[in-house]
């Protein structure tokens, strides 16, 4: 016997690209991690902490020099009053934080509002914890919500809503007119905003985050949740945070302790150090990422593809019928890994229903060199696409 809510699912996109790129010797500009081995100093501390260190369990909540950390970070960067003791949590990665809220606050039945395109993961955790989906269809070019949109998601039954901000994978940080439309139905509707906000640190130039939980009425019924491993670019440590007003963190630490309990002392530790003595690397690393996306950016252009604004993340979104290519984009994205050698990520693998089927995702989080060879081979890829038999003659 499987369980037919995950026995039925694909594997994620994620997997499915970079393996392919791993079996097809391409460059991978598909699945977001930075090809840099991340901020030397933290890894030491890592180093030290193993060698050290403590190794056994630490406390199910967390490290308490590692909560302490999260709450005077998010004083300090967000104007945040989190109290580390009853406010916040340390999970597995965002991941686990996501499946303790799914799990920790939906009842059988509950409607939970989710924006597409969705990170992958929601859909099937949510339905796991008896929570029925309502999808709210978001379109590029700029991928906005507004109130009419929310009005038909929103009904009696809507117990918590989804947002990932900024907006992994369209690169969207939302403005504050969006976020207040947002909080006013939390509160008109009593529902939790469960925030993705793993993208936080990684907004460039004017753009700016706001964490929904600064807004009126929101402080009570939002849990934010973060990641170090894009905090610092050290995507596969897996460390998160949960931070929620004390009844609700009550609920979801009750659900993390039967998820993977703890999470490993030795990075928990390196990430508190890496927090508190972060220097300019708030600062510095959103603007080496800016210039990594307006490199890959200026060469898309030059080769004809149309490029879709990117203001945070380490993605950017090609406009397919934009750049003259006619093909849907998971075709695409195939001829591009198995026929030119660099995989990206078609974004309708981030819809359930009604996919946009013409928007093609690349991450910049890379050399400047593999993105040089990645717009060639990319524009080899194009090359392949309109020499298509079947594409209309203009
Ligand atoms: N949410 C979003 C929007 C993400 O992009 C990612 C990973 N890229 C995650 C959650 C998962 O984060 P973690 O690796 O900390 O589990
Ligand atoms: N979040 C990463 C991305 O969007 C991938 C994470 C994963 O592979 N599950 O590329």
């Amino acid at each position: 016997m499987t369980n037919a809510i995950f026995s039925g699912l694909a594997t994620t996109i994620f997997e499915e690209m970079s393996g392919l790129a791993r079996a097809t010797g391409a460059i991978n500009l598909g699945q977001g991690f930075p090809d840099d081995p991340g901020p030397e100093a933290i890894r030491a501390k890592a180093a030290d902490a193993v060698l050290n260190g403590y190794n056994q369990y630490p406390p199910m909540a967390g490290l308490p020099e590692l909560r302490q950390a999260v709450a005077a970070h998010y004083a300090r960067a967000q104007g945040l009053d989190l109290d580390w003791q009853t406010e916040v949590t340390i999970t597995s990665g965002a991941t686990e934080a996501l499946a303790a809220s799914f799990l920790g606050l939906i009842e059988e039945g509950d409607e939970v509002v989710v924006f597409q395109p969705f990170y992958d993961a929601y859909l099937p955790l949510i339905r796991r914890a008896g929570g029925i989906p309502k999808l709210v269809n978001l379109k590029p070019p700029h991928w906005r919500f507004d109130r009419a949109m929310l009005e038909a998601a929103f009904t009696e039954r809507t117990r918590l809503v989804v947002l990932n901000d900024p907006m992994n994978p369209t690169g969207v940080v939302l403005p504050d007119e969006d976020l207040a439309l947002l909080a006013e139905f939390c509160v008109a509707h009593d529902a939790v905003a469960v925030c993705d906000e793993v993208w936080e640190q990684v907004v460039f130039g004017n753009a700016r985050h706001r964490p929904l939980i600064a807004f009126p009425g929101m402080r009570e019924r939002t849990v934010k949740i973060g990641s170090a491993g894009k905090m610092f670019g050290l995507t596969g440590w897996k460390v998160g945070y949960l931070c929620a007003a004390p009844a609700l963190t009550h609920a979801l630490a009750r659900t993390h302790q039967f998820l993977t309990f703890t999470t490993p002392p030795n990075l928990q530790a390196a990430v508190a150090w890496g927090l508190e003595n972060a220097g300019d690397w708030f600062a510095d690393m959103p603007r080496a990422l800016a210039a990594s996306r307006d490199r890959l950016t200026e060469g898309l252009r030059r080769e004809g593809f149309a490029v879709l604004p990117s203001q945070g993340t380490y993605f950017l979104c090609v406009d397919l019928p934009g750049s003259g290519i006619a093909e849907g984009d998971r075709d695409f994205c195939l001829r591009a890994v198995k026929a030119a050698g660099v995989a990206a990520i078609p974004v309708s693998a981030f819809y359930e229903a009604a996919p946009v089927t013409t928007i093609a995702r690349l991450c910049f989080s890379k050399a400047d060199a593999t993105l040089d060879e990645g717009v060639r081979r990319l524009a080899r890829a194009r090359e392949l696409s309109l020499a298509r038999p079947d594409f209309p003659s203009p």
